[in-house]
């Protein structure tokens, strides 16, 4: 009989893994808490609006396809992926907006505008970038993270410098631009890690190469649209994905993970991955003895943000919104102090607004727009309704006025979604959002580890252990933790 492998969360991760245990001949049940598959991916439907509860930006399409392609399927055939022109944009002030366009050439001639001469280094910055996206998700994502010897191949070691592990990405950056706006506009992507561009090492510029050489992209009928794909997949597998499963315990006698029991039910294990944040898994679901770090050790690390998001239904179409807005109109480095150094609700925060129904009609009724309203906070902060209105008023202020429109009197649904909500919904420590922080102390096997050192057959995957946050790593992650385990344990 095939080997059981219980795996805790449906979301990316927890999909990714089963699927590819499912394919090496596993026999995979998924036991998710919600009522529906997802995760932070989830999506709900109200008053004929469809919101994308979590993700929208679909960056690294080479990811999904390798993805898909190991099972002999293409994204095609569960989703309409369209190239979105301008990729996204970024408003500085009244007047004063960013169009990033899709194309190289506009690319080149909109920083030739904002920096005489600057195209020529954009073309070094990106040439290197595409290194770094080569040997970074070709080399080091795929490793387990085990040790620091899996990094000391020589052609890796060589590549260290290359690969600017040691170049904080702040300094990359100001090194070939001198324009702020600019600069700003380079070092965005690496807020998707969730550190600031002077804690991030400058290998990660690899991500404006996914951004400007390969595209920002979008699943018609939203970014749930990859998680109905990755479901569908995944049963044609075999897999079996249980909702309303809240898993309480991983029963662990002698070492050895043997059962996972949710509130009503008790599932046989010969293997246990956790999908569900690690914090969670270690903390709550195994007794003291069992967990590999301390609450100390957690408390040490530097966990990407939360957020406070608003989904909001608007009764007509608005103006002067592209499918992605940035609004950097305040000091980006007063609120990246109040979300690392000096965590507490910011004075004036940077926000991103998504109008998905620019793109895509499922998602709104006709002549309605869809908005996603995100504001990064730092985890773990007090979190009250008053709070949530008070920065809701700042933001609906600043938009209103950037895009000279009335918004407020337009909005026919509204819910808020925060701190609270993501320790209740995903379990996530100090509610964050996004994980834990791609630093330097917190890169490849300075993680917490896929295999747990106490119990012989548990694994770990997500947006908390190796690679790290974000949709193509937590798919990456699941790969990962799925060739592992058939190293270790055939099925
Ligand atoms: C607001 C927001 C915006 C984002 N934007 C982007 C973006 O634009 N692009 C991008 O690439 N990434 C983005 N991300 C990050 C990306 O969504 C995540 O990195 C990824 O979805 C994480 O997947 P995961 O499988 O690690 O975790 P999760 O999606 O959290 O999955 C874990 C699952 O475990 C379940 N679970 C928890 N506890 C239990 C339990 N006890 N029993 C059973 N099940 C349990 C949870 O319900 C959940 O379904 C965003 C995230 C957020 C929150």
């Amino acid at each position: 009989m095939a080997k059981q492998v219980v795996v805790i969360g449906s979301g990316f991760s927890g999909l990714s893994a089963a699927s590819n245990l499912a394919q090496k001949g596993y026999d995979v049940t998924i036991l998710e808490k919600n009522d529906v598959p997802g995760g932070r991916a989830r999506k709900f439907e109200a008053d004929g609006f469809l919101f994308d509860m979590g993700p929208s930006w679909y960056w690294m399409p080479d990811v999904f396809e390798q993805y898909f392609d190991r099972f002999g399927k293409k994204p095609s055939d569960y989703y309409e992926l369209k190239r979105l022109d301008p990729s996204y944009s970024i408003f500085f002030g009244k007047n004063d907006v960013m169009e990033v366009p899709a194309d190289m050439a506009a690319l080149e001639a909109m920083f030739e505008r904002y920096e005489p001469g600057s195209s020529k280094n954009l073309r070094k910055f990106l040439a290197e970038a595409q290194y770094k996206y080569e040997v970074g998700m070709k080399e080091f994502v795929q490793k387990p993270g085990h040790s620091i010897l899996e990094f000391a191949d020589l052609r890796v070691v060589a590549s260290l410098f290359r690969l600017q592990m040691f170049t904080s990405m702040a300094a990359h950056v100001r090194k070939l631009f001198k324009n702020e706006q600019l600069i700003q506009l380079l070092e965005f992507p690496v807020l998707f890690l969730g550190a600031t561009p002077e804690n991030t090492p400058a290998l990660y510029s690899l991500m404006n190469y996914a951004d400007m050489a390969m595209g920002t992209w979008y699943p018609m009928g939203g970014m749930h649209k990859i998680i109905e794909g990755m479901v569908s997949l995944a049963e044609e597998l075999g897999v079996k994905i249980l909702l309303n499963q809240e898993v309480k315990q991983i029963y662990v006698p002698n070492g050895h993970a043997s059962k996972v029991v949710t509130q009503d039910a008790e599932y046989h294990a010969d293997i246990v991955v956790g999908g569900a944040d690690y914090h969670h898994v270690e903390q709550h679901l195994l007794q003291p003895e069992h967990r590999t770090y301390t609450e100390r050790y957690w408390d040490k690390r530097t966990m990407a943000p939360s957020s406070l998001l608003f989904y909001l239904g608007i009764d007509k179409k608005l103006n002067n919104l592209h499918h992605h807005n940035l609004f950097f109109d305040a000091d980006f480095k007063k609120h990246a102090v109040e979300i690392y150094d000096d965590p507490r609700w910011p004075a004036e925060p940077l926000f991103y607004v998504c109008a998905p129904s620019v793109t895509d009609p499922a998602v709104a009724p006709e002549s309605k727009e869809n908005l996603f309203v995100l504001i990064p906070l730092a985890p773990g902060l007090e979190d009250s309704e008053e709070q949530r209105e008070k920065y809701f008023d700042i933001v609906m202020n600043r938009l209103e006025n950037l895009t000279g429109q009335d918004i407020r009197n337009h909005i026919i649904y509204k819910r808020s979604f925060a701190h609270e909500d993501f320790e209740k919904d995903y379990h996530a420590y100090k509610g964050n959002a996004y994980g834990l922080a791609n630093t330097l102390l917190q890169t490849a096997f300075l993680k917490p580890k896929l295999k747990s050192k106490k119990v012989s057959n548990l694994y770990y995957t997500g947006q908390l252990t190796t690679p790290g946050p974000g949709v193509p790593p937590s798919l990456i992650s699941g790969q990962v933790v799925a060739n592992e385990i058939y190293k270790a344990m055939k099925p």
